[in-house]
């Protein structure tokens, strides 16, 4: 069998520019090529909570589905932030998906370790999530690779057929008929080359999380050791001065996790800028050592017992680029609780600055995000799900909250589903369809009251 070949966008352009006087395809088709892994009908790239939302959306669809993940495991900042609670999973103690509810389900299978609920969001041990998002990628059906990063796109006539993929075996193409990025960034629509958007003058801090154990809560409460971790400022200058989360994890006793204002004093760092990453990355690590140091350096005894138990596998990012859709949510959509026609999820909660020096938490109502802001703006087969759908700064503020990126991943797993499987591209399926098949998989566009009351 002939080994099969692909073409990514460079090289497509490079073979056509030069070879005007001949067959510009054909050219192409050698100009740049890498062994297909596979071949599917939707291809997710990015294992976070949007894309395992995708993921299974897709898969449940009926379509074949391959979810690609940089990481050993998936779930993204859910797994990185060590035991940070994913809201809105189920605003108002109601179930908001069957996508939701089978993640939410197969923790549970764990017991009481695994998962603790709250009144929206649920509070995980991360590990047992980690096997958990397995047990629902397997029982829908959805393939999944990891320790593969999507490094570039291939694109033909305008429309992405396909991945590349960095493996331990080199560069190897996915070719797919529907893609949708879920890399939090929008690195595979930056390398299909549609238009992202950015706002540098507003990006909100990363944050190295950090796990504690040994924490004995008869003795100590979260407040002693924020108190411990702010006077150890003086000596640990890379200590943030913004906030603290502390909390334990799920069920446990005495292992702890900490979410904070991470980089805040650092400036406006770009988490997609190579050179600014690897700084942020190496203080970040460093300051969550300083902070573990402050704490144990205590003049508590019971402070002084607490042990470093992990540190994040990487900087949580908050904000780096988005996918330009055909329409930009905004503050004013969330704040209005906007409907539209094209809904194809909701998003509650609150508007989150994450971090940002100064902010507030602000309300919001819940508001609809119509199909057109997970649909890439020019180029065709791409949807995408997520912290980087279509919004402005605040606009995407308002959907951080991992359910609702579960939402928008879950909308475009199951739209670029149907695409893939009517042979159409995406931005030619009929929305009522969409509406249809994910009303089917529980999704209720009529809440009545979109008030906030009793769903945050
Ligand atoms: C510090 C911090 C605190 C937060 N606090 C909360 C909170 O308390 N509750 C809450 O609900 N939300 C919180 N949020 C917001 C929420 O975590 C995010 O909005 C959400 O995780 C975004 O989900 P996502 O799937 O779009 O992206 P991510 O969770 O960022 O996942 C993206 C995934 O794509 C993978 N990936 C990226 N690039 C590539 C590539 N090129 N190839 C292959 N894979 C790739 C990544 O490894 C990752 O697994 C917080 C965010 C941060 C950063």
């Amino acid at each position: 069998m002939k080994p099969r070949t692909a073409v990514t966008r460079r090289g497509f352009l490079v073979a056509g520019a030069a070879a005007t006087a001949g067959n510009a395809r054909g050219a192409a088709q050698t100009a740049s090529s890498h062994p297909v892994l596979d071949s599917v009908d939707v291809l997710v790239v990015g294992g976070g909570t949007a894309g395992i939302g995708a993921a299974l959306g897709a898969a449940r669809t009926g379509a074949k589905t391959l979810l690609v993940e940089n990481h050993s495991f998936f779930g993204g900042v859910a797994s990185w932030a060590l035991g940070m609670q994913p809201n809105q999973m189920r605003p108002g103690g109601k179930p908001r998906s069957a996508v939701h509810e089978l993640v939410i389900q197969k923790i549970q299978a764990y017991g009481d370790a695994a998962i603790r609920l709250g009144v929206h969001e649920i509070w995980c041990n991360v590990e047992y999530m980690k096997v958990a998002i397995l047990d629902a990628l397997d029982a829908a059906g959805a393939r999944y690779l990891v320790h593969t990063r999507a490094v570039d796109a291939v694109v033909q006539r305008n429309r992405i057929t396909g991945v590349v993929l960095g493996t331990k075996r080199g560069l190897m193409t996915v070719q797919a008929k529907t893609v949708v990025d879920c890399t939090g960034d929008a690195d595979v629509a930056y390398y299909a080359g549609a238009e992202t958007m950015t706002q540098p003058d507003a990006l909100m801090p990363m944050t190295l999380a950090v796990a504690l154990s040994n924490v004995d809560p008869a003795r100590t409460k979260p407040a002693d050791i924020e108190k411990a971790i702010r006077n150890g400022r003086t000596k640990y200058p890379l200590i943030t001065s913004g906030f603290f989360e502390i909390e334990p994890v799920a069920n446990s006793r005495t292992n702890y996790w900490i979410n904070h204002a991470g980089t805040s004093d650092m400036g406006r760092i770009d988490a997609t800028d190579p050179l600014a990453r690897s700084r942020a990355e190496c203080d970040s690590r460093r300051q969550a050592l300083q902070m573990v140091q402050a704490i144990r350096e205590s003049d508590d005894p019971a402070l002084q017992q607490i042990e470093w138990a992990a540190g994040g596998p990487q900087v949580s990012v908050r904000e780096t680029r988005r996918v330009k859709g055909v329409y930009i949510l905004t503050e004013e959509d969330a704040k209005k609780g906007r409907t539209f026609e094209d809904a194809v999820a909701w998003r509650s909660g609150f508007l989150d600055p994450g971090g940002e020096k100064g902010a507030q938490f602000t309300s919001m109502l819940i508001h609809d995000v119509p199909y057109r802001s997970i649909l890439a703006e020019k180029l065709d087969g791409l949807l995408v799900g997520g912290r980087c759908i279509s919004a402005t700064h605040t606009g995407a503020a308002a959907g951080k909250s991992m359910g609702n990126c579960m939402a928008t991943g879950h909308a475009a797993g199951v739209a670029a589903a149907l695409s893939a499987l009517k042979n159409i591209v995406p931005r030619d399926l009929k929305v009522p369809d969409l509406q249809a098949r994910l009303r089917a998989d529980g999704v209720n566009f009529n809440l009545g009251d979109r008030e906030q009351k009793g769903l945050r």
